[in-house]
């Protein structure tokens, strides 16, 4: 196991890197360990301002930036982050806990996602619409303006890039707030931008009380977009605070992701595909299975293959190459996998493997299989973010899919079926906005990704990821 020295955190504001006006600081704790390994700089309303006032002004220098430039300076940022996929791998894992593998290909994949956008926002056109002689009636796409961005630490530099990628390549400046409990890894992915020349002002990341920062970025008539990542009732707060300044907001929320498996699939390999799904980054993904769906024909089946994956997980420090699941990110989840575990268990569900914390130090929890899991257990209501999976009988397809859409979220859904009229029904009546068949893979930067109902509304990736940062604008020319 290698030991990274944890890097001093700084906000970056206006080009430059900076403690906090006033010092305040909060620890950074390793998951795997418990130990505080670091500490993050907490903004004042001063740093905020001066946010703020460097964003407002990197706009300007950005928007007009020639778009060749722009992609130049952006496709260096890609090549940087490339290059330090394996520094930031590291440090994602002391202060996430996931596999440094896990880490590291997180890094490597933004980096796509980024060249990605550059090369999709190079064909951000407008258009030019027939209009009788002497008008020209045309339609420009602008950059909305400065953005205040919002992000967790369950992907730490996969989430802030989503978000800093799409907006600077649509030619928006940005303040983001990344997660306090992840803040290294962010820091590192905005010292690629930086480096790359990005002009100052155009990206600035700060950290903070979440709830004052938001509500003082938000509120600020300099920002034009809210962009957030998150639970549903946060998510719910910021789209309301930024509905009383009448700002457009990009909400990427939680989910509870339905596997339906048919009676025609295979359950064996269902098993394997969920389970690989179901355990990557300990469940803390908003697309992660967590509600298991299986057609009573094969039950025992599915959940012992299912079992068997779970037992074979390597559950360990992340930062040993041999680990294939670290501990949960923080205090918070370990708790909730405890008591989701236990309330289930009290409604009479059966513990097939895991269930328990282990003896050690670290926010550890074993891969959990739960059958005869009852209906009204908490865990079929609220999204476990933990390595947790129940799973529960069905005959009738039709009932499946009422069970699978009877929660307020609809972010991710899974269907495996040898049928493609099946296949067909369930893409048809799945109420998700990212839907997969036969398969539990994860984002891809080339289609869009986002949520219906509660889960929220927006699309990140996919040519669909430019429209939240860009306005249409009519623009009609009398030429006589
Ligand atoms: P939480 O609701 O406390 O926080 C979620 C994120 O929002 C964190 O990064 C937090 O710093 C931030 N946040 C909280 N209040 C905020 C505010 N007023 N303004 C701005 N940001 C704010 O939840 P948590 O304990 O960190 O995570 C638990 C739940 O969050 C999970 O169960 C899951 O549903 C959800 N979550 C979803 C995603 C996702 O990718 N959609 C990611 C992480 C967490």
């Amino acid at each position: 196991m290698t030991t990274t020295p944890y890097p001093t955190v700084r906000l970056h504001i206006s080009g430059e890197w900076r403690a906090s006006g006033s010092g305040a600081s909060a620890p950074v704790v390793n998951p795997a360990t418990e130990e505080v390994i670091g500490a993050v700089p907490l903004a004042t309303t001063a740093d905020l301002d001066d946010a703020l006032t460097a964003a407002d002004h990197g706009f300007r220098i950005w928007r007009g930036t020639p778009v060749a430039e722009r992609t130049a300076i952006l496709h260096r940022a890609a090549d940087l982050i490339t290059e330090r996929a394996p520094e930031i791998g590291r440090v994602m894992t002391l202060e996430q806990g996931k596999p440094v593998k896990e880490a590291t290909g997180e890094a490597i994949r933004t980096a796509d996602t980024l060249r990605w956008h550059v090369e999709d926002a190079r064909r951000a056109y407008g258009r030019t619409i027939p209009a009788p002689p002497g008008t020209l009636l045309s339609v420009r796409r602008e950059p909305v303006g400065p953005v205040a961005a919002f992000v967790p630490w369950n992907f730490p530099v996969g989430g802030p890039n989503r978000k800093i990628s799409a907006a600077l390549a649509a030619g928006c400046s940005m303040i983001i707030k990344a997660s306090e409990e992840t803040p290294a890894t962010a820091a590192a992915l905005v010292a690629c931008y930086a480096d790359a020349g990005l002009p100052p002002g155009v990206l600035n990341l700060v950290f903070g009380e979440p709830a004052a920062v938001s509500a003082h970025l938000i509120a600020s008539p300099v920002t034009r977009l809210v962009a957030f990542t998150g639970s549903v009732p946060v998510g719910k707060l910021l789209a309301a605070q930024a509905g009383t300044v009448m700002k457009p907001t990009l909400m990427e929320l939680g989910g509870h992701a339905p596997v339906i498996v048919c009676a025609d699939a295979d359950p064996v390999r269902a098993a394997g595909r969920a389970a690989r799904a179901k355990f990557l980054n300990a469940g803390q993904v908003c697309t992660s299975p967590s509600r298991f769906l299986v057609h009573e024909s094969h039950y025992e089946d599915f959940t012992a293959a299912f079992v068997k994956a779970a037992e074979e997980v390597v559950v360990g420090d992340g930062a040993d190459g041999t680990t294939t699941m670290g501990p949960l990110a923080n205090d918070r989840r370990l708790a909730a996998a405890e008591r989701l575990t236990a309330d289930a268990v009290r409604r009479g569900a059966t513990v097939r493997t895991g269930g328990l914390r282990p003896d050690r130090a670290g926010y550890f929890f074993p891969p959990t299989v739960l059958t005869d899991v009852p209906d009204d257990a908490q865990i079929l209501a609220e999204e476990p973010f933990a390595p947790l999976a129940p799973i529960r009988p069905f005959r009738d397809l039709d009932d499946a899919l009422a069970v699978a859409n009877s929660l307020p979220f609809g972010l991710a859904a899974y269907g495996f079926t040898e049928s493609a009229a099946t296949a067909a029904k369930l893409s048809a009546e799945l109420e998700a906005g990212i839907l997969s068949i036969n398969h539990c893979g994860g984002s891809v930067h080339e289609a869009p990704s986002g949520g219906v109902k509660e889960s929220g509304y927006g699309r990140e990736g996919g040519p669909e990821a430019l429209d939240a940062y860009l306005v249409t604008k009519r623009v009609s020319h009398q030429l006589e």
